[in-house]
């Protein structure tokens, strides 16, 4: 994708303190959003109620954010299904000139969500608190990327499960514990059987010594 889905164009709102307008976003396209085991898939749709105020050093954006992420039960593997509900409010600071703005955002900038894909979540925290500890107008735009990654990857659980008391697989046939009898085991009673066949049918070096 070589736009930034997450960039809004704020021009519709005077430059005036206290001037505010609200917008109902849906982006449709992104990329995937979360960790292998539990993410928002690069097709789903993230909706977003945006409220942009003009307040004397820039614009502030506050926002909900609601998508459902997909995955795995940590345990049993089976597809879980998180809903997001989440908020932010994000103030980005008017620039004076464009170009000062340039040398203050590190380089590397729009190409951030590209970047950032490959990384670990935890990484992509540690770039934005350096990076975006003040975040600041591109001209008439907004880069709604950082915050609703945020928003969304530090709520997502890191270990997520079908059920809080999901059992999860027996170890050595890998089926559910849920579809097994209560009475479901394997290796003690296999090993106690091998161990006397071999005793029982040994050579003479097999057997037992000093008897
Ligand atoms: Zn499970
Ligand atoms: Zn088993």
């Amino acid at each position: 994708m070589s736009k930034n889905p997450f960039l809004f164009n704020t021009h519709d709102l005077p430059r005036r303190a206290g001037e505010m307008r609200e917008y109902e976003l849906t982006i449709d396209e992104h990329e995937a959003l979360g960790f292998e085991v539990l993410a928002i898939a690069a097709d789903e749709p993230i909706d977003i109620d945006l409220r942009i105020e003009s307040v004397a050093e820039g614009v502030l954006a506050t926002a909900s954010v609601r998508t459902e992420a997909s995955g795995e039960c940590g345990r049993c593997l089976d597809p879980v299904f998180y809903d997001v509900d989440e908020t932010f409010q994000e103030l980005y600071e008017y620039v004076e000139d464009p170009r000062q703005a340039r040398k203050r955002n590190k380089p590397g900038k729009s190409g951030k969500s590209g970047k950032s894909g490959d990384k670990r979540a935890q990484k992509n925290d540690e770039d934005d608190l350096d990076e975006d500890l003040v975040r600041q107008m591109e001209g008439d735009l907004i880069d709604l990327d950082g915050p609703i990654r945020d928003a969304i990857i530090l709520n997502l659980p890191i270990n997520p499960l079908c059920s809080a008391d999901c059992p999860g697989l027996c170890p050595d046939c890998g089926v559910k514990w849920i579809e097994l009898p209560e009475e479901h085991e394997h290796a003690p009673a296999d090993i106690r059987w091998a161990g006397l066949e071999n005793w029982n049918t040994g050579t003479p070096e097999g057997g037992p010594t000093g008897v």
